[in-house]
């Protein structure tokens, strides 16, 4: 019998570009090439203002739709509030929200 040590070993989650579809990503990339000069920083993030009111975060959605994983995407980027402050810190001059509308734009069927 197994026993509860109240806590369990956490599922492998790896990421596999082969099998994703990278499509719209490289559409996006294609529209507006700094996409990909992202450097996962967090700054964005960090200074947030839909953020700060809900779970909202920007790395995280747009890391996440340039490997091909585009689910929810679109409604996360909703959460956006288009104030710009992102833009003012990123230490990569990324037009973000450029980045959110694009985003937008692109994946209204997801
Ligand atoms: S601040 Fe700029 S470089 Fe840093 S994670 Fe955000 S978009 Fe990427
Ligand atoms: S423009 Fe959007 S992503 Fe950037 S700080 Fe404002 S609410 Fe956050």
């Amino acid at each position: 019998m197994a026993i509860d040590f109240g806590y369990s070993v956490s599922q492998p989650r790896a990421v596999d570009l082969d099998r994703n579809d990278l499509s719209l990503a490289r559409e996006i990339v294609r529209e507006m090439p700094e996409f990909s000069a992202c450097i996962a920083c967090g700054g964005c993030t960090a200074t947030c203002t839909a953020g700060n009111l809900t779970s909202f975060n920007f790395r995280l959605v747009q890391t996440l739709v340039r490997r091909g994983e585009y689910a929810g995407a679109y409604a996360e980027m909703n959460k956006c509030m288009l104030c710009g402050k992102c833009r003012l810190v990123c230490p990569r001059g990324i037009n973000t929200r450029g980045v959110v509308r694009l985003i937008k734009r692109k994946l209204g069927d997801y």
